[in-house]
């Protein structure tokens, strides 16, 4: 099984690749690993992103079929079934890399500043349980000299927004925790830049 720092070396080189418009020759031919794929998968990070449609995983990373276990949903928070996703990835695959997987001007942040300052009486339930999640972390930026900044205010709540969920894997679940802390399990908080096409691993990488 591929160690963490490998993964995320791999992820790297990928990125760098995607960034610069070029494919890798074992991304363009892994769709030929099909046959061997129904009886085993052995992906090498596990990928907890938004759902934005510009920033798809195996795309933004240059991998291919099998190569990572993706969970994606708005804003890239949190919840229990989300830890459970990694937890099972993570226990079940020997995985040893999860990755946070933010980038800049995400809607669901965005959304959750302007519900913060203008709170709305008709928002559904449910895209509500996405906004509560993503609270927390963002409004102690309102107090700040920040507020009057809208590009900068969001720049920020996208990072902070990513080292919450990055902070929440690592101590809100005990399989995590305890595969973190005997199986060298690394949680990295990055953020996709959607101008550059370049991940920034800003939380939790080794150098
Ligand atoms: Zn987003």
């Amino acid at each position: 099984m591929i160690s963490g720092r490998d993964a995320l070396r791999r992820l790297r080189e990928g990125n760098a690749r995607f960034a610069s418009n070029v494919r890798g020759p074992d991304t363009i031919v892994s769709h030929t690993r099909r046959p061997e794929l129904p009886t085993d998968q052995e992906p090498l990070a596990i990928i907890l992103g938004c759902s934005d449609a510009r920033v798809p995983a195996e795309l933004v990373f240059d991998q291919g079929l099998g190569d990572l276990f993706v969970i994606r949903v708005a804003g890239n928070i949190v919840a229990p079934s989300l830890v459970g996703s990694v937890e099972f990835a993570a226990s079940k695959f020997g995985t040893r890399l999860v990755v946070v997987l933010g980038h800049s001007k995400c809607g669901a942040v965005t959304a959750t500043l302007d519900e913060l300052q203008r709170p709305s009486e008709n928002q559904s339930r449910n895209l509500r349980s996405i906004v509560d999640r993503i609270r927390p972390s963002v409004e102690g930026l309102l107090g700040t000299n920040l507020t009057h900044d809208r590009e900068a205010i969001i720049e920020q709540a996208v990072r902070v927004n990513i080292r919450a969920s990055a902070n929440h894997l690592r101590h809100g679940s005990e399989v995590l925790e305890q595969l973190i802390r005997e199986d060298g399990l690394l949680v990295v908080g990055a953020e996709y830049s959607l101008e550059t096409g370049e991940v920034d691993f800003f939380d939790g990488a080794p150098a």
